[in-house]
């Protein structure tokens, strides 16, 4: 008998810190987006790939719904609603060991506006005693209708492969939208500048982390080495002088983490030069919103 192929888009929405990158990242394989502890960290809509023998899985990353405070967070809203639309499956992601938020109610009532069939995924169990999750699938179901309720650590694994093989299920039969190598439709450059941005998130606190941008000037691929230039973003002085910190120290931190990362990527030597600069209030123009990469509409 002939194997059918299925494949088809699964979006990931919920609210910050929930565990959407760390649960994609897993699937995939591979750090498609990043990953960190402040809010607010995944900024564009990211699609990860998972490619089998039967079937490819779309993932779409979004930001996490917030209420806006800049054009950027304008953006980021459009972003994840967006998103929900034209998708075959939903996963709405929560973290065990939070109780139902405010910003849970402005998701399902974002959810129940669509047919799409939608799956809750009970993130960090790794954190909560098993008993503490009948109450919270009773709290949830009581909200709104789910197709599945899966329980997960995106962290350890533990029961992802049941999500993915559900996942699956619900899928119609359709062609491979990507190749089979490809684990994200972003760009290399983008993936650069992510990686040096959740350097930059790790060793930083308060506004700083949401006041950076990362652009890669130039990759530079050779035999043994990859040079690459990037300039690190961010709307004031004073914010620059941390950045750099004391004779340079928190560049220099940065960089070498970045630097490392980026060697198990190419698979090379990387030299890695990176460079801060002050782009007063850069989060509220449009014009370098769009010029930065930003999707406004
Ligand atoms: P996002 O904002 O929803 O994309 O969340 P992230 O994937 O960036 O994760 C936010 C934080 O939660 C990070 O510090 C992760 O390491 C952590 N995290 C994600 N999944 C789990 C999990 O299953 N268990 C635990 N203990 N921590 C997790
Ligand atoms: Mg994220």
């Amino acid at each position: 008998m002939e194997l059918k192929h299925k494949s088809g888009f699964v979006s990931l929405v919920g609210r910050p810190n929930v565990g959407k990158s760390t649960l994609l990242n897993h699937m995939i394989g591979e750090k498609v987006s990043i990953v960190s502890d402040k809010i607010q960290t995944t900024r564009h809509r990211i699609h990860g790939i998972l490619s089998e023998e039967d079937a490819q899985i779309i993932f779409v990353d979004t930001p996490g719904v917030h209420k806006p405070k800049h054009e950027l967070g304008d953006a980021m809203v459009n972003v994840s609603i967006q998103s929900l639309r034209d998708v075959d499956l939903v996963l709405f992601i929560i973290n065990a060991e939070e109780g139902f938020g405010k910003g849970d109610q402005f998701i399902i009532n974002k959810l129940k506006e669509i047919n799409t069939p939608v799956f809750l995924v009970i993130n960090k169990i790794d954190l909560v005693h098993p008993d503490d999750l009948l109450p919270l699938i009773t709290l949830y179901t009581e909200k709104m209708v789910f197709s599945e309720v899966v329980p997960v650590s995106a962290l350890n694994g533990n029961n992802v492969e049941t999500l993915q093989s559900l996942i699956k299920s619900y899928l119609p039969e359709g062609p491979k939208y990507y190749h089979p190598d490809d684990k994200t439709d972003r760009s290399t450059q983008f993936r650069i500048s992510e990686l040096i941005r959740e350097k930059v998130l790790f060793y930083t606190e308060e506004e700083i982390p949401h006041s950076v941008n990362v652009l890669v000037e130039s990759i530079e691929e050779k035999e043994h080495i990859v040079h690459i230039h990037a300039l690190i973003i961010t709307e004031r002085p004073s914010q620059k002088g941390i950045l750099i910190g004391k004779r340079g120290s928190m560049l220099k931190q940065i960089g070498k983490e970045a630097r490392m990362e980026l060697e198990d990527y190419f698979d090379k030597k990387v030299n890695l030069q990176l460079w801060v600069k002050v782009v007063k209030d850069w989060r509220n123009r449009r014009s370098l919103l769009a010029q930065y990469g930003f999707d406004l509409e």
